[in-house]
């Protein structure tokens, strides 16, 4: 699509400016009005901050997408799965934290109607006598009312992906982690300094791999060294394979030569009532970091949630590491070393037998061995 921003003016301004000012972002009436101001531009940035996309004031794809999921309210249409095409939106969000609060399980609280909110949801409607047809008519959406209580002491969905990953073993044997080599092909990603993101993300893969596989993890890639599929077809094949854990790797650029670090990022946004976020994906997020910035020199730019296409789309705790800049002469002198690259593999690797390690048996970070992660 084209895109928007300060000074552009025509009948899709007035559709931007409708949905921010419905959203309260900017004050009522907004739509008669079609350029994009200044207010606008601070009630788009507003809107990216929040809902954890890039901050920049420009209404591209994935903006006006979010900015159009935003607008659903409670009602506004009829909700049901519809396999292919599943409603999106925040009536589908809002939908899912009421059957969380009532102890049903939808799955994660992402706004996406799935497989596992339409069985939560004829779950619901057979408790409450409704006919269970999984679609959220006037009826039920009387039932949801009535029956709204507030659940205290943590959210369910979180305790219920905690249970999860308890109930597995601790060893590591067993588990399948599916790899995500950013860009390829055609696209490189970020390009500097004798340096293209999608070889250092594929190489990082196979070193990742090759760790893994010794100790009885299942790793799949989502791509070849020639191919680069779309997120949609990655989010896509990961759900298929059912993997554990889905991590994606990637290399980080800047505009200037100053930026530099390590950063990873997991699934999470700021929706109408409360902050979602995947609690197992948080938790590898800060492992991984944390494992990196105890075997590296790279600056820690910390962990933070985002509501990436891929972190959102994918059932598993998923990341996505940025592993130092390629733009950035030190970071990139790093990135060119063999060295430094199985370090970040041992890094990741440690994390991933971290998680699943019992708190008890918890070790200091940069301390795991590959003998150590066998047992
Ligand atoms: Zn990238």
């Amino acid at each position: 699509m084209q895109v928007y921003r300060l000074d552009d003016r025509g009948p899709v301004v007035v559709e931007i400016r409708d949905k921010l000012a419905r959203l309260g972002l900017l004050p009522p009436g907004a739509a008669s009005t079609e350029v994009f101001d200044q207010a606008t531009d601070r009630a788009i940035r507003a809107f990216q901050q929040r809902r954890g996309l890039r901050v920049d004031g420009v209404v591209g794809m994935e903006t006006y997408r979010a900015l159009d999921e935003a607008h659903w309210r409670l009602g506004d249409r009829l909700l049901s799965f519809t396999a292919g095409h599943p409603y999106v939106g925040d009536d589908v969000a809002v939908l899912q934290q009421r059957l969380l609060d009532m102890g049903f399980d939808p799955g994660r609280c992402d706004g996406i109607f799935g497989k596992q909110t339409e069985g939560a949801l004829r779950e619901f409607q057979r408790n409450v006598g409704l006919m269970p047809d999984g679609t959220v008519g006037p009826k039920t959406l009387k039932a949801l009312d009535m029956l709204r209580r507030t659940v205290t002491g943590g959210s369910p969905s979180e305790l219920r992906e905690e249970e999860r990953l308890m109930r597995g073993s601790s060893v590591l044997a067993g588990r399948s982690v599916l790899l995500d080599p950013g860009h390829g092909g055609e696209d490189l990603g970020a390009c500097a300094h004798e340096l293209a993101e999608s070889e250092v993300a594929f190489d990082l893969a196979t070193r990742i791999e090759g760790r893994l596989g010794p100790l009885g993890v299942q790793t799949l890639l989502t791509r070849g060294a020639d191919t680069c599929p779309d997120d949609v077809a990655r989010a896509t094949f990961a759900n298929d394979t059912g993997a554990d854990l889905l991590i994606s790797l990637h290399t980080d650029a800047a505009q200037s030569p100053l930026p530099c670090g390590t950063a990873t990022y997991f699934y999470g946004a700021e929706l109408p009532h409360r902050v979602v976020s995947s609690a197992v994906g948080e938790r590898l997020a800060s492992l991984v970091q944390r494992e990196i910035v105890a075997r590296t020199d790279l600056l820690d730019c910390r962990t933070h949630p985002k509501a990436w296409q891929l972190l959102r789309m994918t059932r598993m705790p998923a990341i996505r590491l940025d592993v130092g800049y390629v733009t950035n002469a030190y970071d990139a002198a790093r990135l060119r070393s063999p060295e430094f690259r199985d370090a970040v593999a041992e890094a990741v690797v440690a994390a991933v037998q971290r998680l699943y390690l019992p708190s008890d048996r918890d070790i200091a970070e940069g301390q795991f061995r590959m003998p150590a992660l066998a047992g």
